[in-house]
């Protein structure tokens, strides 16, 4: 498998590595080029994870914490993550490849029928499933028959103990020890950072020898428009409200890299119905305007340079039953 132009590489964007542009944002950890394969030639051990758990229980956080970088996104509402998304970490001698998956939920729809297909396929091809919890005794139901169907070892994560006092987690340890023999329980933060190297050098312990996958400057297969389109639906899932997030995607029409430097963005937000589409753009275009200037912050972060961002809004009805449409957007296996 050629992954190589597909591959979103540290420091780099593939589009500005066939302008060869030096990147010298953040984005850039060490310079190196397509060919160079010395360090992964270095890396012994390699394997792949399934992130999965429930909506909400902060598994796109944590995988953000794990590569170093914003690879997929945030919100407080559940089913943010709609795509299996990889993040891919090579250090000391380890590669290990992340899979976020949406979280277990029932379907409503074709796109959230995809969703729990994405997740549930997840856990079978993997060396290692990582389950994530948040601090409560209650287990539920989709965890219960994650552990059943998962063929690799699984590592529990208990995520969230910024918010519960110590004392709290012993009875969860507990609760969950009881109905399943895992390889290993964490208590973390993915917010704060913390257990998160006690985690790393469990996951690295736990994956098999082997050559590297992917360069070694890898983050995740996605593309840049990708990137680009999902930073836009995570500030309208932040700022919007109700119903309407959750009918919205994102295309990236226009995406072009200009002599002075700067990148020139055009984007769609489609939704579902009329009123949704004045939401979204909102009193005086309010509305559109915090949404893309909040995900520009987030582009010019990640390109390391200006972005001149303009969104319109279309209505495009039913758009989550289009297979053709979930298919444009990449929604597809
Ligand atoms: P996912 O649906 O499982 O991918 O969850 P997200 O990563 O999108 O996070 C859901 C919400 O939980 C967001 O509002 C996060 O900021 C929040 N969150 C994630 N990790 C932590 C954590 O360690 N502590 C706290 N307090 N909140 C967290
Ligand atoms: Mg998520």
């Amino acid at each position: 498998m050629d992954f190589e132009g597909a591959v979103f590489r540290k420091g780099t964007v593939t589009f500005t590595m066939r302008l060869q542009r030096d990147m010298s944002g953040i984005f850039r950890k060490g310079k190196q080029s397509m060919n160079d394969t010395k360090q992964d030639k270095q890396v012994v051990r390699s394997g792949f994870v399934a992130i999965v758990g429930k909506p909400n229980v902060g598994k796109s956080t944590l995988l953000n914490r794990l590569v170093g970088q914003k690879v997929a996104i945030v919100s407080n509402r559940p089913q943010t993550t709609r795509n299996r998304i990889l993040g891919i970490l090579t250090q000391d001698g380890c590669q290990l490849v992340f899979l976020d998956t949406p979280g277990l939920h029932r379907p409503r729809n074709r796109l959230g029928d995809y969703m729990v297909r994405q997740a549930d396929s997840a856990v079978r091809e993997v060396d290692l499933v990582l389950l994530v919890t948040e601090p409560t005794e209650q287990i539920d139901p989709v965890e219960l028959s994650v552990l059943k169907r998962s063929a690799a070892p699984v590592v529990l994560v208990i995520n969230k103990v910024d918010t519960v006092k110590r004392e709290a987690l012993l009875g969860v340890i507990a609760a969950y020890a009881a109905v399943h023999e895992f390889e290993a329980v964490l208590p973390i933060s993915a917010r704060t950072g913390e257990g998160v190297d006690e985690l790393l050098s469990v996951l690295v312990q736990q994956m098999p020898e082997g050559p590297a996958f992917f360069p070694s400057d890898a983050l995740t297969d996605q593309t840049e428009r990708q990137l680009l389109a999902e930073f836009i639906r995570e500030k309208a899932l932040r700022i919007l409200d109700k119903e309407v997030p959750h009918s919205v995607a994102v295309e990236i029409e226009r995406f072009e890299q200009r002599e002075t430097g700067t990148v020139h963005v055009s984007a769609v937000i489609y939704c579902e119905r009329e009123s949704h589409k004045g939401i979204i753009i909102g009193k005086g275009g309010a509305m559109l305007k915090r949404i893309a200037s909040s995900a520009r912050v987030d582009m010019e972060r990640l390109l390391g340079c200006k972005v001149f961002l303009e969104v319109f809004v279309k209505v495009k009805q039913n758009w989550r039953e289009s297979d053709a449409f979930l298919k444009n957007l990449g929604y597809t296996e």
